[in-house]
């Protein structure tokens, strides 16, 4: 007799959910590509545990689809995805991934860095369209690194193991969060960060605070010419203000994250040269996922066994 049924809304890279069946739960894992919110809604029914992914709004409704749900064991560090406050409310744990896909997003952030600032996707885009005829000193001309200021907002585990990259590429580095950290970068209020930084780089979680940081506002008071990299959220930038600001006002943009996420064919920011855009594969080395799914493992058994879960969120 099974313990209970376990619903993972996604498979998994690596063998950690099979520590769950071996445990004597009954797992169900969705195959496909996406689950639409009707099947969600309908396969959460008679789960005990939940492993959902950020692309699954996990409301009140689903909460309530599935009375004896006792954890929801998020396979990211991110829980904008999850009504923090319904879980609260009906006593369900919730749990993250942190830490484990620090170095990966920080790793993809540092790519999209300096895909963005020397052009390297237009660059790619010209040889192989036959362009390249010949060596030019003002052809595809870049922003240089050296000695250019980056503005991490958000100086968590993934801004610090941003900055600590940066400065390999001699970077000076500066940041906001709401308090000083005890950290060898001058902390500047977002306003002055934005108007000393050369490369914006954000790093908050989404909350009803950060939402839409960078609006039209903000994203004019950055620097002319300067670079704006988003590996956190999407919900953090006006997209519509951003499409406008990249046509003269920015250098360009480098953006694992999007809003809407996903960023459907012919949105206008696919027509920008200067914006280079990956379908939010922060995390996604290949170790990097399997350890998350053991993490997120971990955290489900805990909870589901009445023990204090390592990654807690609620
Ligand atoms: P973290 O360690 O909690 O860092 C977040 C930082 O943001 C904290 O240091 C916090 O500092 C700061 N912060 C919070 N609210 C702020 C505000 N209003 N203004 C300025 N700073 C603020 O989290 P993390 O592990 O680095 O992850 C950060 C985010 O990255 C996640 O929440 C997730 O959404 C995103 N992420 C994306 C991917 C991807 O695949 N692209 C992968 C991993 C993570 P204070 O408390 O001092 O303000």
């Amino acid at each position: 007799m099974p313990k209970g049924k376990i619903l993972v809304t996604r498979s998994l890279p690596g063998k950690a959910l099979d520590r769950l069946r071996e445990a004597g739960y009954q797992v169900e894992v969705h195959e496909g590509l996406f689950l639409p919110r009707e099947d969600l809604l309908k396969r959460v029914e008679g789960a005990i545990g939940l492993i959902p992914t950020v692309e699954d709004r996990i409301d009140a409704e689903v909460m309530d689809r599935a009375p004896g749900l006792k954890v929801i064991a998020c396979y990211s560090v991110g829980v904008d995805h999850v009504d923090l406050e319904a879980a609260r409310e009906r006593g369900i744990r919730v749990t993250h991934t942190p830490g484990v896909l620090t170095e990966a997003t920080a790793d993809l952030t540092l790519a999209l860095l300096l895909a963005v600032a020397r052009r390297v996707v237009e660059g790619a885009a010209y040889a192989r369209d036959g362009l390249w005829k010949a060596w030019h000193p003002e052809l595809l001309l870049g922003m240089d690194l050296q000695g250019a200021t980056l503005g991490i907002v958000g100086m968590g585990r993934i801004g610090q193991a941003v900055a600590q990259r940066a400065e390999a590429f001699g970077m000076k580095v500066v940041y906001t969060s709401r308090a000083p950290k005890p950290l060898p970068y001058p902390h500047l209020s977002l306003e002055e960060l934005l108007a000393t930084s050369d490369i914006v780089s954000l790093h908050t979680p989404l909350t009803p605070e950060t939402h839409r940081l960078m609006n039209r506002e903000r994203l004019f008071a950055m620097r002319p010419g300067s670079i704006l990299i988003n590996t956190a959220r999407g919900g953090l930038v006006d997209t519509e203000a951003l499409v406008e600001a990249l046509k003269g006002h920015l250098f360009g943009a480098g953006l694992d994250v999007t809003d809407p996420e996903p960023l459907p064919p012919g949105h206008p920011l696919y027509t920008l040269p200067n914006a280079v855009i990956t379908p939010h594969i922060g995390s996604a080395g290949r170790r990097t996922r399997e350890h998350m799914a053991e993490i997120a493992v971990e955290n489900l058994l805990f909870a589901l066994e009445g023990r204090e879960p390592p990654n807690p969120v609620v």
